[in-house]
């Protein structure tokens, strides 16, 4: 019987892990067409500047528009394009349409300061890196300090000399860098110091807590005054309610970004909640995003 039932078991495991397979290879052979296609979609989420609630720039997100599956979200994919290799040409991509969205706002009279995109640890691998993000600045005449680029501290600290080293090549280069998720890795004070660095962004979990728990309070404090001593600009991800702004006010965070002001949007649906805002007789105008 014991026999039997191992035998049983193995075979439901095995079947189950042929599915999961498939499926796997399924979503592998369509992520490698993804760009071709023309598939992939930024959406752009407001970041707010706390003292005035001007609106100083946007984080790009990327999406993948599926036929079957409607649009994706990159934590459903991201992993797959860097275990695949695709991770590098989705990368190139999501800049150079920030790129390009950015240089559209400028002629449809939205100027904002800077855009921002997320980058993978694979990325930071890719000596090409600098000189493509040069390319496609260029070819939009942007200003490279209208570029941020978001990095996480466990990207930095898998191997801190070659990330250190191209991080001074891209601020070199004049684009900004920032800290993403901050507070979830592992970085040092040292380490920081010595990193090219303008901004960090306080990880939404910690933000989440405020109000409800004491010592998430203690530490976005901590790491405010932490960002202060290094001299970098503030962030704080996930705001999501009047309560957390008005503590991350009081602590005189520089930036907010959550779903209180607004959620990631089609680049369409941001400008006309811009259009909206300054127009002379909008309740919006006062009030979020
Ligand atoms: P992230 O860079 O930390 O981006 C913030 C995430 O929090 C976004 O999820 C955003 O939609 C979500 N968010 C924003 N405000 C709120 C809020 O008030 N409450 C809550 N609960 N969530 C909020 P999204 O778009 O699903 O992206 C997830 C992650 O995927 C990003 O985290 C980033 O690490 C990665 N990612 C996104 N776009 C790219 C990309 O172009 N390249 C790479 N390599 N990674 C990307
Ligand atoms: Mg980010
Ligand atoms: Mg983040
Ligand atoms: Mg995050």
């Amino acid at each position: 019987a014991a026999k039997r039932l191992s035998r049983n078991s193995f075979q439901f495991f095995d079947r189950s892990l042929t599915e999961g397979a498939l499926e796997r290879l399924i979503t592998e052979h369509a992520l490698r067409g993804a760009v071709t296609r023309n598939e992939l979609r930024l959406q752009y989420q407001p970041q707010v500047r706390l003292s005035d609630g001007a609106l100083v720039g946007v984080e790009a997100l990327v999406r993948w528009q599926h036929p079957d599956l409607g649009l994706v979200p990159p934590g459903q994919f991201i992993p797959l394009a860097e275990d695949i290799g695709v991770i590098s040409e989705i990368g190139t991509w999501v800049i150079a349409a920030a790129c390009q969205q950015l240089a559209d706002w400028d002629r449809q009279g939205l100027h904002l300061p800077r855009i921002a995109v997320n980058l993978s640890a694979r990325q930071l691998d890719e000596v090409a890196l600098p000189a493509t993000i040069a390319t496609t600045l260029q070819a939009f005449t942007l200003q490279p300090e209208r570029l941020e680029l978001e990095v996480t501290e466990s990207m930095l600290m898998r191997n801190p000399d070659a990330a250190r080293a191209l991080l001074s090549e891209l601020k070199r280069l004049g684009t900004r860098i920032s800290i993403d998720d901050f507070g979830t890795g592992y970085s040092s004070l040292a380490m920081l110091r010595i990193l090219p660095l303008d901004q960090l962004k306080i990880d939404q979990s910690f933000v989440r807590d405020i109000g409800a728990d004491d010592n998430d309070e203690a530490i976005v404090r901590t790491i405010i005054a932490m960002a202060r001593t290094l001299g970098l600009e503030t962030v704080a991800e996930g705001v999501e309610d009047a309560e957390q702004l008005a503590f991350l006010s009081h602590e005189q965070v520089d930036l907010g970004q959550g779903y209180h002001f607004a959620k990631p949007l089609p680049a369409d649906d941001l400008l006309t909640h811009w259009r909206e805002r300054l127009s002379p007789n909008s309740a919006a105008r006062t009030g979020a995003f």
